[in-house]
């Protein structure tokens, strides 16, 4: 055999979502958020006050391996805010391979990982620091910021996963919205904009 083997990565992960050892980053902006939260109305107060380029999320990425049976692993950093009945949340995706599973590992903040299958099953799982959530296969997942402070997760998975965020929006919105309840608690009631996943 003369595969070559890849090096080790050694990472520091900061509760603020700083990553030493990242490769790459990216970052999602008020701007690339369209069509994401139900009430578009309260989408463009914020986009009026903030401006398109205030920042949403920004992820870091250690992906230095490519293929089947290597990880990405990353710090997602999503920025607390509202969006009419809705919290702060990321587009949220299906893995393109949709079998391969992920870890989410909360560093910081308080948030929600909301997760459903295409044949109806819907979890909204809190997430405080020092949890994880571990995301089988075959189900969409999407992060929402329930507290007031940025919230940092670690995640990890498969190299060759990818992520089909077209599949949300063909559905009218995932099939539970995570809500406002109370002075600072959530709860999650249903959609009525979701249609299914059609096509799945
Ligand atoms: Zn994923």
């Amino acid at each position: 055999m003369t595969a070559t083997v890849p090096d080790p990565g050694l990472l520091a992960l900061g509760a603020d979502g700083a990553m030493r050892g990242a490769t790459s980053s990216y970052e999602k902006r008020l701007g690339d958020m369209a069509g994401v939260y139900r009430d578009d109305d309260a989408y463009r107060a914020v986009l009026a006050e903030n401006g398109p380029d205030f920042l949403v999320y920004r992820v870091e990425e250690h992906r230095n391996v490519d293929g089947e049976g290597a990880l990405i692993i990353g710090t997602s950093t999503l920025q607390p805010g509202r969006y009419g009945d809705e919290f702060a949340m990321t587009r949220g995706h299906l893995h393109a391979k949709a079998d391969r599973a992920e870890l989410y590992y909360c560093l910081s903040g308080i948030g929600v990982m909301l997760l459903e299958t295409l044949d109806g099953r819907s979890e909204a799982l809190p997430l405080q620091p020092g949890e994880a959530v571990h995301v089988p296969g075959h189900w969409v997942h999407r992060s929402v910021n329930v507290g007031d402070e940025p919230f940092v997760t670690m995640f990890c998975y498969g190299a060759d996963a990818g992520q089909d965020y077209a599949l949300i929006e063909r559905a009218g919105g995932m099939s539970a919205l995570v809500v406002p309840d109370g002075v600072d608690g959530w709860s999650t009631r249903p959609n009525p904009d979701h249609v299914g996943y059609p096509g799945r």
